[in-house]
């Protein structure tokens, strides 16, 4: 914390005292904010009707059919009122992409996969400096970069058994500091073997954590399909006694979703822990230098040269420019997952949404702007593939569930109830659609017009609120050692 930021905390906290006697004076109202004629929606009570909704110090303090009375006033006549979306794999954890994720109606933004490098630097350097509220996990991947020496060496160098226990203790560090599981890229470190999974798995199992992967084989081909890539990490879970979640089925199952969800259903049907997410688009985008893009990637992922597009210039790639731009380094779209693939995602009992996004100067995949308006908009109102009731819910509660066995911050997030967090978004379930394209993916989405983050609006009437910095870190119960 700078010292400015400390003698802002100081102002506020004299202003709350001083008008500490006013509020008594008044009685309950008026409230901070009101959301006034709104037909709310709450995933977890399955309530559905017009109420009024009265924030008080950043919580929902009253849910009422009579007329009460705030400083701001929200008229959300039409308008649906639900929790904030809860994204579980955002990779933009800045404010380039804090601004078109709330316009998109998030309100809690998740660095689970990738993880970050060290978590307790990663909260200190984002506190109050963020829009929308913050979580990380700590990174396998980052733990192997620094085991092995650099990024090459760990894509292409097996660990020795010192340098596993090395990884071991960087995800030990990385949870005692608060870190909300572990994150892995299997497919992107291919030299990690069985073991050294397993390994760090029973570090998250001794936390009760969850894991976070991108599953080792993204491809339709046996031997190296999803399935069996899902079955390793499960098999290391119920080993270890940690959770899994199984991050972007469709993208890695490809024409195989249908039944690797099957899988993960069946595996949730017998009580295990394990969860995943979709993102709601028929392509996905990587860096083109990367494994994924090895000898054998046609066959593995049933798609040729002009099924990539080149996200800079929105070419489609031939031989020679594949061969050109593979060199140089930089990201790539594959339109490779069948429109049934993602369709059978969104609908299935098993999963939650996650954008997967994370936008570099207005560069970058559409799912990083409008994911949840995209699920509400074309999945929902559209393409009626699920009611708006069962999208609420993969939109923000799910996630909630997953984290609030070890983050207790998350019981008062994904539920529009008394004593809840103001974290709401307000929505035309007539109007809501995704606007971000391949060729234009910083549009921001349309008929989201109120975002609140802890009871202060990020969104009001449609306008982003530049300057609004209520986002808090969602974080673990730091242990000492
Ligand atoms: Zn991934």
């Amino acid at each position: 914390m700078t010292r400015r930021e400390l003698l802002s905390l100081g102002a506020s906290a004299a202003g709350a005292y001083v008008m500490a006697p006013a509020i008594h004076l008044l009685g309950p109202d008026p409230y901070d904010v009101v959301i006034l004629n709104g037909r709310v929606m709450d995933p977890e009570s399955k309530t559905d009707r017009v109420l009024n909704v009265g924030i008080r110090n950043g919580r929902i303090a009253t849910l009422t059919k009579r007329e009460i009375k705030g400083r701001t006033v929200i008229d959300a006549l039409g308008q649906v009122v639900a929790p904030g979306f809860i994204d579980p794999i955002s990779h933009g954890q800045d404010l380039e992409n804090d601004f078109l994720q709330a316009r998109d109606g998030v309100t809690s933004k998740l660095q689970m996969e990738a993880g970050v490098p060290d978590v307790a630097a990663w909260y200190e350097a984002n506190a109050y400096k963020r829009m929308l509220n913050y979580g990380a996990g700590t990174s396998h991947v980052q733990a192997r970069i620094r085991a092995l020496g650099d990024d090459v060496k760990a894509e292409t160098k097996e660990a020795t058994d010192a340098q596993i226990y090395q990884m071991a203790e960087f995800i030990d560090r990385g949870l005692k500091a608060g870190g909300l599981g572990v994150g892995f890229g299997l497919e992107y470190q291919p030299a990690a073997g069985r073991w050294e999974v397993l390994e760090m798995f029973r570090v998250a199992g001794r936390y009760r954590v969850s894991c976070h992967v991108h599953t080792r084989y993204g491809t339709l081909l046996e031997e190296q399909s999803n399935l069996t890539a899902i079955e390793e990490v499960f098999s290391a879970a119920m080993a270890a006694g940690a959770a899994l979640h199984v991050v972007h089925v469709p993208s890695m199952a490809l024409g195989n979703t249908p039944k690797a969800l099957k899988l993960i259903e069946s595996f949730q049907a017998r009580g295990f822990d394990v969860t995943c997410d979709v993102y709601p688009y028929t392509a996905f985008g990587t860096g083109i230098a990367s494994e994924v893009f090895a000898e054998g990637w046609q066959e593995k992922f049933g798609i040729t040269y002009s099924d990539l597009e080149w996200a800079k210039t929105h070419e489609r790639l031939t031989e020679e420019t594949f061969a050109k731009y593979r060199e140089e380094g930089g990201f790539v779209i594959a339109h490779a997952i069948p429109a049934e693939a993602v369709r059978a995602a969104v609908a299935s009992k098993a999963t939650m949404i996650g954008s997967d996004g994370g936008m570099k100067d207005g560069v970058g995949h559409p799912r990083s702007t409008g994911t949840f308006a995209r699920v509400l908009g074309y999945y929902v109102r559209e393409q009626k593939v699920l009611s708006l009731m069962a999208a609420l819910e993969k939109c923000s509660l799910r996630a909630a569930k997953r984290f609030e066995k070890v983050c207790p911050d998350f019981k008062r997030k994904g539920r529009i109830k008394i004593g809840a967090d103001a974290d709401i978004v307000t929505f035309s379930a007539e109007k809501v659609i995704d606007k971000a394209t391949f060729d234009k993916p910083a549009m921001p989405s349309e008929g989201i017009y109120n975002v609140l983050v802890n009871g202060r609006a990020v969104v009001l009437e449609g306008e982003l609120q530049q300057d609004a910095r209520p986002g808090k870190g969602l974080r673990r119960p730091v242990t000492k050692s």
